[in-house]
């Protein structure tokens, strides 16, 4: 579960403070699909780094599994962090690394073994379905195959929760929904809770258990996605849904 509490962050912009996160409370139980919508600037992205505090909140509180992760030392963060993992637009995949080094590459810094490890790798090779691509590079793959050993990555150390910033939005809408059904599959299988970040209301409308609407900082409307697609009251969800403002 994700509980964030009165959580704020502003930085400095020209001499002024620019809010990009601004007083947001909000609770994602464990297992559920949970969606951030908004338009562009809202501040997604910032509150989903506040999850696991790659932001530090100018003020207010984030916990994570009863774990209160802004008020943790640098080493408590680190640790709590691998139950964290996050996926990207771009995959920020190490480009001159092989998939299975990728993949590796957050259970070297664990110190798990040689041989722990390439089995890890086979394992999670096989859960995002990509059996067999080991020794390819990431230049060889296609956007979705990127995305999909990026995703192999953030579950290697066998997290409880998968933060996704706009992990479709550079991909076409089929394999787009290739991994949508992983997500989905992966959430299902290993009981992950997944936060999703996009400004696509398909997306959310695909997989999502439960949505937020975001504007200017705020979270201006939060519900099961049926009811938010059936009835938005905000305008800027009524915009998002295809409804006139
Ligand atoms: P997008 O859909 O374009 O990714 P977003 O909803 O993810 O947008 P954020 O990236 O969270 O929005 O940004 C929210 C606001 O905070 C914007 O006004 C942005 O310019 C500002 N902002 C974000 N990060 C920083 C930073 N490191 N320094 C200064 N301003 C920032
Ligand atoms: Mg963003």
């Amino acid at each position: 579960m994700i509980q964030l509490t009165n959580v704020e962050k502003s930085f400095p912009h020209k001499g002024q403070l620019v809010h990009a996160v601004n007083d947001v409370t909000l609770s994602i139980e464990a297992g559920e699909i949970f969606g951030l919508i908004g338009y562009s600037g809202a501040g997604k992205s910032t509150l989903l780094r506040c999850m696991n505090l790659l932001e530090k909140p100018t003020s207010g509180r984030v916990v994570v599994d009863g774990q209160e992760l802004t008020t943790l030392s640098k080493g408590a963060l680190q640790k709590a962090r691998r139950k964290i993992g996050m996926i990207f637009q771009h995959f920020h995949l190490l480009s001159s690394a092989t998939v299975a080094d990728n993949i590796a590459f957050p259970l070297r810094l664990e110190g798990m073994s040689r041989s722990d490890i390439k089995t890890r790798v086979e394992e999670m090779l096989h859960v995002v379905g990509l059996d067999g691509y080991e020794s390819k590079y990431p230049s060889q793959l296609s956007g979705g195959q990127k995305q999909r050993v990026a995703i192999a990555r953030a579950l290697a150390n066998k997290p409880d929760i998968l933060l996704c910033d706009e992990a479709t939005s550079a991909l076409d809408p089929e394999t787009t929904g290739s991994i949508l059904k992983l997500l989905l599959d992966i959430n299902r299988t290993l009981r992950l809770t997944i936060v999703i970040v996009t400004h696509q209301m398909e997306v959310v409308r695909e997989i999502c258990d439960r949505v937020a609407v975001m504007s200017e900082g705020k979270i201006v409307e939060t519900g099961s996605v049926a009811d938010i697609l059936v009835n938005p009251t905000h305008p800027v969800t009524r915009r998002l849904t295809g409804m006139a403002a």
